[in-house]
């Protein structure tokens, strides 16, 4: 059926990739089942290790989610009520969630069009008295312009706190991302560059002192047993989750390096259409390793949302993130802002479109995918001529 316009092409195969190591999985799962340790304990100590060391990060806290990791890194660092935190309104919820569930105000500084993150020049008119961190989100696996991110903090005593779910792998100024801050929040989701069979997170650090504040909050704040020092909650990894992950972790490179390939392919295959046009590719910026969690067109026009339904009718896995600004969400709305304040993300959200891509997806699925872009311009052209 290779090649057939009716085999459609998912947006991500989790199975596809867990296949090849399926035997290494299931070798750390049962170990994890027979040691009767299901929560954190020695998978989960060698998991942040594993990470810590990957991102060339001194210390490592997993807990249970790329969410609880940004809760707990802000709880950390002190950031509650009164205080401000400076951050992208195009990013997913979670970054502007647990800046409010700490009780801070989330204040939204707009995107940089071309590299989705957040525009450094958007940033200082944002700082008063009260701001204490930026969050830069490194969206879609492109880190952030960090050198001028670094500048502005420096100078106005700042902390950075990288959002860094979905950039696992990239670099900048050839360093890892999880590095390029104070702290930096990762995401296990199974979406994510690597990702568990569940949920999980991690907040990775050089400070010594933040690493145990970390370590205690995540167990209720409590040190020793029943004597609970800061108002922690339950954050904790399972180790099942650790284990999956650290079987996975020596694979991350390949599956990285894979993901770019399958990205110079759709870049290829956009020109051999001639549709650069109609959907604009991704662009990146000097001096980064893009690791391409996701790959993420601009469609021209008004016509995304109608490409996506024919997409869809044919099967063409694609999604949209995010399709709705932070700053116009119904449960922000007591911050104040409104439709026109941040163009460039209000832009983004209604032009952006996420292709397919995963590690082992093949030239000749992206090349159904292409085709069914390029069906889908053929038609709207002759509808309009
Ligand atoms: C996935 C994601 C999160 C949250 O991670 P979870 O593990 O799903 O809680 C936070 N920020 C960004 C940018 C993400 O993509």
């Amino acid at each position: 059926m290779a090649g057939s316009p009716f085999v459609g092409v998912p947006l991500i195969d989790i199975k596809a990739l867990d296949k090849k190591i399926q035997g290494e999985i299931e070798t750390a799962v049962l170990r994890v089942l027979n040691s009767g340790q299901a929560i954190m304990g020695p998978d989960v100590e060698a998991f942040e290790k594993g990470i810590s060391r990957y991102c060339g990060t001194n210390y490592g806290v997993s807990c249970n989610s790329g969410s609880d990791a940004l809760l707990l890194a802000l709880h950390a660092m002190g950031i509650g009520p009164g205080d401000e935190v400076i951050l992208p309104p195009f990013t997913f919820f979670a970054t502007a969630g647990a800046v409010c569930r700490t009780g801070a105000t989330p204040v939204f500084a707009d995107i940089d069009p071309v590299t989705f993150n957040i525009d450094p020049a958007q940033i200082e008119n944002k700082i008063t008295s009260r701001t204490k961190a930026i969050i830069p989100v490194h969206l879609f696996g492109q880190c952030a312009e960090m050198e001028t991110i670094w500048g502005i903090a420096d100078r106005h005593n700042l902390l950075v706190l990288e959002d860094a779910a979905q950039s696992l792998a990239a670099e900048y100024q050839g360093k890892r991302s999880g590095n390029l801050g104070a702290m930096a929040c990762l995401s296990f989701y199974p979406t994510k560059n690597l990702g568990a069979f569940g949920e999980g997170g991690m907040v990775v650090t050089n400070d010594e002192e933040w690493a145990a504040k970390l370590r205690c909050l995540r167990v209720h704040g409590m040190e020793p047993r029943y004597y609970h020092k800061y108002m922690g909650w339950n954050a904790r990894m399972d180790a099942i989750q650790a284990a999956i992950c650290m079987a996975k972790l020596p694979y991350l490179d390949s599956w990285v390096k894979k993901r770019q390939e399958a990205a110079a392919r759709y870049d290829f295959l956009l020109s051999e259409e001639c549709l650069g046009f109609f959907l604009k590719k991704p662009a990146v910026a000097a001096k980064r390793l893009h690791a391409f969690n996701q790959y993420v067109v601009r469609v021209a026009g008004d016509e995304r949302d109608a490409l996506v339904s024919h997409l869809r009718s044919e099967k063409i896995g694609c999604e949209i993130y995010y399709p709705w600004p932070l700053h116009l969400q119904e449960c922000l709305q007591f911050l104040g802002y409104g439709a026109g304040d941040f163009p460039a993300t209000e832009k983004a959200c209604a032009e952006v479109l996420a292709l397919p891509i995963f590690p082992e997806i093949t030239m000749e699925q992206q090349r159904r995918v292409i085709a069914s872009c390029a069906s889908y311009f053929r038609k709207s052209a002759s509808k309009a001529a």
